[in-house]
């Protein structure tokens, strides 16, 4: 039976059975109450990330509290992620962060360029990730006590165990995932229930959006994220795993 504590008047991170059997809006709504100021969100539009900003922009009007919100503006997103997150500052009254690149993006371009004569993210996607987005994360982080993500457990291997709020020791922060449990299904019957802005890009057969360069479109049937990165290994941009150490080895020489 779902308990009915109210967690919004204590800081203590609730209980897992708690967690598990509340909606978004109750976790989110705890995490706003529990850390305000020190609360941030990272965002790159997905549809998961849309129904999370319409869900804090509700209990912002609810709690009179704002939470910081970003984007990892790699440099390469697509034009329509970007129009759209214009588009949720507008309708929503946010304003969204932009995090640019780590400095040590620009020598390790012009080394793939001259020894390959191709862009980092040909030749290195690990290396071009980390510099466009799992180094800039830390500084954009590094003033808050929680950050909230989209992820959802059943998008990937990696994320199926990840925990609706539990400790995030790479950033030395709480991680809030207020989707964890959610399904595909359920993002979406929230979206259209309450008209929620997305990328277009969604109905011209991209159910994962990332960066232009690494994200193809998939067919009927094909796992959502098997536009990410296709025909590689890779799974995940490093944001939500550890980043492998030859990674981190090669980024230092930079
Ligand atoms: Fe670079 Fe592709 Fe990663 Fe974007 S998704 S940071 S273009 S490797």
């Amino acid at each position: 039976m779902k308990q009915t504590t109210d967690y919004t008047q204590t800081a203590t991170i609730p209980p897992t059975e708690w967690l598990e059997s509340a909606t978004p809006q109750e976790i989110l709504r705890w995490a706003l109450t529990t850390y305000g100021d020190k609360l941030t969100m990272a965002t790159a539009f997905g549809a998961e990330g849309c129904a999370l900003l319409d869900m804090l922009a509700r209990l912002r009007d609810e709690t009179g509290i704002t939470p910081d919100i970003f984007n990892l503006e790699t440099g390469y997103q697509f034009p329509q992620t970007l129009a759209l997150c214009k588009k949720i500052e507008e309708r929503y009254g946010f304003s969204i962060r932009r995090i640019r690149p780590d400095e040590g993006i620009v020598a390790a371009e012009e080394q793939s360029k001259a020894e390959h004569g191709k862009p980092l993210y040909k030749t290195d996607p690990n290396l071009c990730c980390y510099f466009r987005k799992v180094a800039p994360l830390g500084p954009a982080i590094e003033n808050f006590d929680a950050w909230i993500t989209a992820i959802r457990r059943d998008q990937t291997a990696s994320r199926a165990n990840a925990a609706i709020v539990g400790p995030d020791d790479k950033f030395d922060l709480t991680k809030i995932n207020p989707l964890a449990n959610w399904t595909k299904d359920q993002v979406w019957a929230y979206i259209k229930e309450n008209d929620v802005p997305t990328n277009p890009l969604h109905d011209q057969g991209f159910p994962s959006i990332g960066c232009w360069p690494c994200t193809r479109p998939v067919a009927a049937g094909q796992d959502d994220r098997s536009g990410r990165w296709a025909g590689t290994e890779k799974k995940e941009c490093g944001l939500h795993i550890e980043v492998n150490s030859a990674t981190l080895t090669r980024a230092s020489n930079f």
